[in-house]
């Protein structure tokens, strides 16, 4: 359990890219929680920026796509993996919202 935590959170930095902190902690269910931090932006209430999603494969890709989102809007001409998948990331939202 643990170094499959430790695994995903490297990978999960990496996609990241430079201006993300991703950690994953467990919760009281041992499910997964991925927290992303952006590194140089604040909130209004002064503290950095996060997206935090709870659940295995589908909470990694609801915090990776909020992070893209992050990066595109604020960041712009920033590099990060994730980048890649932005297309499938506006695909899942859209879906999302279909949804209700
Ligand atoms: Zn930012």
């Amino acid at each position: 359990m643990v170094a499959s935590r430790s695994a995903r959170e490297r990978k999960a930095s990496v996609e990241a890219g430079p201006l993300a902190t991703v950690r994953i902690d467990l919760d009281g269910d041992r499910q997964f929680v991925y927290k992303i931090t952006c590194t140089t932006c604040l909130t209004r209430t002064k503290r950095p920026w996060s997206t935090y999603r709870a659940g295995a494969d589908n909470g990694y890709l609801a915090a990776m796509d909020r992070w893209t989102f992050h990066l595109v809007e604020k960041h712009p001409g920033a590099e990060a993996p994730c980048l890649a998948f932005l297309p499938a990331a506006q695909q899942r939202l859209h879906e999302r919202r279909e949804q209700g």
